[in-house]
């Protein structure tokens, strides 16, 4: 090569520039994560430039967020070719439409429909559907709106597809197709169109498809396209790209159908899988050497991945980690969420003073309330972060409204003392309920008003005597000590918004049955259940050198400990779970329940396998626990000091019949014996009776 800034192709493997230095026309990159996909566009681009073969300007780089497009466009200005445009598919329709309406529709004005403009108006379709139009299912509606439009599902076509695709509406189908239809109706009105996101792709597509005068300018124009994350591409932003490409078959695309976690907003990685039988004349390359991870990484994600059924899984590549040698990932259970976001904050200082820079760090989860636990610990370790894509847990509009709720029954003189109660009670007033909702929506925000309630409840638990005037002080304490949110700290984010990106260090956590896969997941099966695993297989492929796996027992510390840790663990923790070999002798060595060895720190504390059924009886457990809290507060100290709630959990099950019992509990020594001992065998004789 000749120009002063030429690209330097022994930065990438054979492979990668057999990709880079294919001719123009159709190339498909199909490979798994960490394998350099976006780094193989991005040269192909700019090698293709250099050499005169395509000029920067004709070139249209479509990514799957904004900050993945800047990325984009920063790289290719570091390798010196300036000019592509990179962008979303939502932001490039949007230049375009500007442009081609006028020749298309003519006068008549469009404008975006605004958020608030377009709640208002899916609130009164839903009420004319005759759904009962609550905040959830009109967020409920507006989603599933938003599904068929990107699946190029008609109001018609609806009823049909839910069965199809398994979808849970929050009302009957034909409700909710109604609800559409009304929307799609009343959406234009004589004096100008209202376009929402889906109508403004729509319309790029049917400009081009219907006017050649349009199509030619366009094409005049554009004549390259490159598609990076193509598994996510929903059926109408690739009917926009058809509509791009016209006759051309000047295409690149990347992706790796086994990450494919969009599905349920109407992405298929379908084109991606059928691409050289849509284009005879593909150049198809296949990447395997993963650059991204350690092999101790990538054996961990080739694993969990391995177990994957379906149609994607047909397509699994194994990865082959270039990486020197690195630390095993860990694996570890945590008696309670908050000591699992205690010790992550703990392990996170750690790395820090090793010297891995605080934005070489994440935390991943699989729900935004799960950042709550996290964003407290990190907060009280002194930790800098950043919760990406979306706001921390006290910002949040639900939580803001919630704490505006108690702040109102605070001022209420005929109200019941327990700050529990009147949370709940006041909670109700915006839709808390004992029960989770049905609908994504509504779940989330269900879920963040339960962590909010959980906060209270383990705040009167560690604060014995409490009123709701203290919790509120509290929880406004806890917000202002916030920190202000920095760029370069610590990153706190969804397995989603983490798509694409990488980290030194990984900390997955919640890793539960319930959580990771979800529970609406773990009820629909079959390929739902497939896109949670493939989730996993993200976030584990995040980490570059140091992971970490971990699960919380219990959601607090005087919360029972129901929880279990995920399926997707099976077959995997024991193999790779090194016996420490330090146990306290206090603890269990073998399950109560099937007799094996338990090798967990938290396992021990239980004495049993957690997801081996240990018989325990509700109702004891109850009076146990109301036993500890009157103690507590005669004591005056936090129940968990009296005994912990794995200690109460085992008391349930193995009901003790004297001391000796007892004291072959983990956690119960001399001491509590002497203490608690004849309260406790009480407690337990009288349920048995
Ligand atoms: P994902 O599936 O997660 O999007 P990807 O396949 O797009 O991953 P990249 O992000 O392009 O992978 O690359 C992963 C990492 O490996 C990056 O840090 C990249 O710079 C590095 N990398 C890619 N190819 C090579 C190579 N040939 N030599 C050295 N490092 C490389
Ligand atoms: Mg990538």
């Amino acid at each position: 090569m000749t120009t002063p800034q030429a690209l330097d192709l022994s930065l990438l493997d054979e492979d990668q520039r057999q990709a880079v230095l294919a001719p123009r026309g159709p190339v498909c990159i199909l490979a798994g994560a960490g394998t350099g996909k976006t780094r193989t566009i991005t040269y192909r681009m700019a090698y293709l430039a250099q050499q005169g073969m395509i000029n920067p300007t004709n070139v249209l780089a479509v990514s799957f967020t904004t900050r993945a497009a800047g990325e984009m466009s920063d790289r290719l200005k570091r390798l010196g070719v300036g000019g592509i445009q990179a962008r979303t598919f939502h932001s490039a329709a949007m230049r375009q439409l500007q442009y081609f309406w006028p020749q298309v529709v003519g006068d008549l004005p469009w404008k975006i429909l605004p958020p608030r403009e377009r709640y208002q108006l899916i609130g009164r379709v839903t009420r004319m559907a005759t759904i009962e139009p609550s905040k959830d299912n009109v967020r409920d509606v507006s989603a599933e709106i938003d599904w068929a439009k990107a699946t190029l599902i008609t109001p018609e076509g609806y009823p049909e597809a839910v069965q199809r695709f398994s979808r849970k509406p929050p009302a009957k189908p034909e409700l909710v197709a109604k609800a559409y239809a009304k929307y799609e109706e009343l959406k234009a009105s004589p004096e100008g169109m209202a376009l929402d996101f889906s109508d403004l792709l729509a319309h790029v597509a049917g400009a081009i498809e219907t006017s050649p005068g349009v199509a030619e300018q366009f094409r005049q124009q554009y004549r390259t396209f490159v598609v990076d994350e193509y598994q996510d591409v929903t059926p109408l932003q690739q009917r926009v790209l058809e509509a791009w490409l016209g006759p051309r078959q000047d295409l690149t695309v990347v992706g790796d159908a086994n990450q494919t976690i969009y599905s349920f907003a109407g992405a298929t990685p379908d084109n991606l899988l059928n691409f050289s039988r849509t284009y005879k004349d593909a150049v198809v390359v296949k990447l395997q050497r993963d650059y991204r991870s350690t092999p101790q990484i990538t054996d961990l994600a080739n694993e969990v991945i391995s177990k994957a059924t379906g149609r994607m899984a047909g397509t699994r590549l194994e990865l082959e980690g270039m990486r020197p040698n690195g630390p095993r990932p860990k694996f570890k259970a945590y008696e309670s969420e908050p000591q699992e976001a205690a010790e992550v904050a703990a392990q996170i200082l750690k790395l820090i003073r090793r010297g891995v820079p605080e934005s070489e760090i994440a935390v991943l989860y699989r729900i935004n309330s799960q950042s709550l636990a996290l964003e407290e610990a990190l907060a009280d370790a002194g930790i800098s972060y950043q919760v990406r894509g979306g706001e921390g847990f006290f910002d949040r509009a639900e939580i803001r409204l919630a704490i505006g709720e108690l702040v109102k029954a605070s001022r209420r003189t005929d109200l019941p003392d327990d700050p529990v109660q009147v949370t709940r009670a006041a909670l109700a007033g915006i839709g808390y309920s004992s029960q989770e909702p049905e609908g994504a929506q509504a779940r989330e925000r269900w879920q963040l008003l339960d962590a909010l309630v959980g906060l209270v409840e383990q705040q009167v638990a560690t604060m014995p005597g409490i009123t709701l005037t203290g919790v509120i002080e509290d929880l406004q304490q806890r917000r202002a000590n916030k920190q202000p949110p920095t760029v370069n700290g610590v990153t706190l984010a969804t397995i989603h918004a983490a798509k694409g990106l990488e980290w030194d260090a990984v900390f997955l956590v919640g890793v539960t049955e319930n959580l990771l896969p979800f529970r609406h997941a773990i009820k629909a099966g079959g390929e739902q259940l497939e896109e949670e695993r493939r989730l996993f297989y993200v976030g584990i492929t995040r980490a570059r050198e140091h992971l970490q796996i971990s699960w919380p027992l219990a959601k607090n510390p005087d919360s029972p400990a129901n929880r279990k840790r995920s399926r997707f663990l099976d077959g995997i923790v024991p193999s790779l779970q090194a016996s420490s070999g330090k146990s306290r002798t206090s603890r269990a060595k073998a399950c109560r329940v099937c007799r094996q060895p338990l090798s967990l720190a938290a396992e021990k504390a239980l004495g049993r396998h957690e997801d081996c059924d240990g018989g325990m009886e509700e109702g004891l457990f109850r009076a146990l626990r109301s036993w500890r809290a009157q103690r507590a507060k005669e004591m005056g100290c936090p129940a968990y000091i009296v005994f912990s709630d794995i200690t109460l959990t085992n008391i349930a099950e193995s009901k003790p019949r004297d001391n000796a019992d007892l004291l072959s509990i983990p956690g119960v020594g001399p001491m509590k014996i002497n203490n608690f001992g004849a309260e406790i065998l009480q407690i337990v004789s009288s349920h048995g009776a």
